[in-house]
């Protein structure tokens, strides 16, 4: 299974072995397991493994880590969101050693692979676009899972309907140019990957519902959690830190996304794909080759790897900490933000006290799109009907309304139009327009407790 030998492992770069293996190899440590061989890796802060109980010892967590949640049940169809990256591509290995003969204790649900092909936002070009998406294939045609292939752009097609209406023209150049004129739209870094990191789950959602798999696993791992839990919190977003850190984020009841890796530092993930002679595939992202102050993302980043240099305990203070934070119980009928999910249990009155002055960005809306108000009639009925509010465009306000405080923050300074948005965020927004419409028209008839 394994081509590396025991003389490559003295070639382990030395980035990859923690700072006390570097002074302490020359005294030729033995392992803490077997205590019989030469251990090569130091893991937490200072137990050195040799490579079979290094291999054991990660395969055990990851396991233990499924194990322990309980929600994965045998026989259940479950969707790897496969980004070629080395969280994944080690997860992908886990889950295909998981579930080949040799394993100790098999894997007993069923994978299928996805990959999103992000080249539109990335500014790739077409070249660019097909051979990592070649590589890709070429990567996850050795597992034998059904493979299914989306692009980001796909987002804008969710519904039947829309599919049908972009068929006229070349729908696939229509639905690119939406996608990058949003992006366009956004005034920086931040808030671009904010987008992503959103429409790529929007998207992981679709794929899954579409195909009949009831989880995602996503490959984030200890240290790109501990990065998000602190851009979260300062972009706002510190409500929806159990939902994007913890193991399960099920804040769409249909679909549940897991987190198998999230027990791991980015360290060990390189030292088994090392072992293992995984392949990854290098894309860029939003802020490759950029400056560390290009984003608040890339900026916590920079912090973060800096003092787990130094302090080897960072990610996992940082990762145990959030892990004491739970979302707050909300009841059955709570709405959702029309944009990332998640429950919008804030109040809304003081939801817009605090976005007060959030939307005072210079609109140049088309004229054609300014909607008539609300209040009016269908203009079919005598009187004013509310199966007429199903046809009345949204605005922006009503967007605005319809989002979280973080997608609030996001949108900040964004001069968009409610159509610039994909469908699943137009029909949210109507919907809970449509229940505010509701509430106020009976409000006089409902008992206060
Ligand atoms: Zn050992
Ligand atoms: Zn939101």
């Amino acid at each position: 299974m394994c081509s590396v030998q025991e003389e490559d492992l003295e070639n382990v770069p030395s980035q990859l072995q923690g700072k006390q293996s570097k002074e302490e190899f020359g005294g030729r440590r033995t392992c803490m397991k077997c205590a019989s061989s030469l251990a090569v890796v130091v893991v937490r802060l200072n137990d050195p493994l040799c490579k079979s109980c290094f291999l054991a010892y990660f395969t055990h967590k990851f396991r233990a880590t499924i194990g322990k949640a309980r929600v994965i049940r045998a026989g259940e169809r479950i969707l790897l969101a496969y980004s070629g990256r080395l969280s994944s591509s080690a997860m992908l290995h886990l889950v295909c050693e998981g579930l080949s003969g040799a394993a100790h204790k098999k894997l007993r649900f069923e994978p299928g692979i996805t990959f999103i092909d992000e080249g539109e936002v990335l500014k790739q070009s077409e070249e660019e676009r097909s051979s990592y998406i070649e590589q890709i294939r070429g990567i996850v045609s050795r597992a034998e899972f059904p493979f299914h292939l989306v692009k980001l752009e796909d987002i804008f097609s969710r519904s039947a309907q829309d599919d049908a209406s972009c068929c006229k023209k070349s729908e696939t150049s229509e639905k690119g140019e939406k996608l990058k004129s949003l992006f366009d739209a956004m005034p920086s870094v931040t808030e671009k990957e904010d987008l992503l990191k959103i429409l790529r789950n929007q998207l992981l959602l679709t794929v899954a519902r579409k195909e009949g798999y009831s989880k995602v696993m996503v490959a984030d791992c200890a240290s790109r959690l501990s990065v998000r839990l602190l851009s979260n919190v300062s972009q706002g977003r510190g409500g929806d830190l159990p939902f994007d850190t913890g193991f399960s984020d099920d804040r769409h009841d249909d679909v549940i996304f897991v987190r198998p890796m999230r027990e791991f530092v980015t360290k060990e993930i390189a030292l088994y794909n090392f072992f293992n002679n995984v392949r990854a595939v290098v894309i860029p992202t939003l802020s490759t080759m950029s400056h560390s102050h290009v984003s608040i993302d890339r900026l916590t980043e920079e912090f973060v790897s800096g003092l787990q240099a130094d302090l080897p305990f960072t990610v996992s203070t940082i990762f145990r900490t959030g892990d004491k934070l739970s979302v707050k119980e909300s009841p059955d009928d709570v709405a959702s933000c029309a944009l990332c999910g998640i429950p919008l249990n804030v109040d809304p009155t003081l939801l817009s006290t605090l976005t007060d002055g959030l939307s005072a960005v210079e609109l140049n809306v088309d004229n054609k799109t300014t909607p008539k108000s609300v209040t009016e009639s269908c203009g079919s009925c005598e009187s004013g009907c509310s199966n007429s509010l199903a046809e009345q465009p949204l605005t922006r306000d009503n967007i605005h309304e319809a989002l979280c405080y973080g997608c609030r923050l996001t949108f900040k300074n964004v001069k968009f139009n409610p159509s610039d948005f994909p469908s699943f965020v137009i029909d949210a927004a109507k919907k809970s327009h449509h229940r505010a419409q509701m509430k106020e028209q009976i409000k006089d008839f409902l008992l206060h407790d």
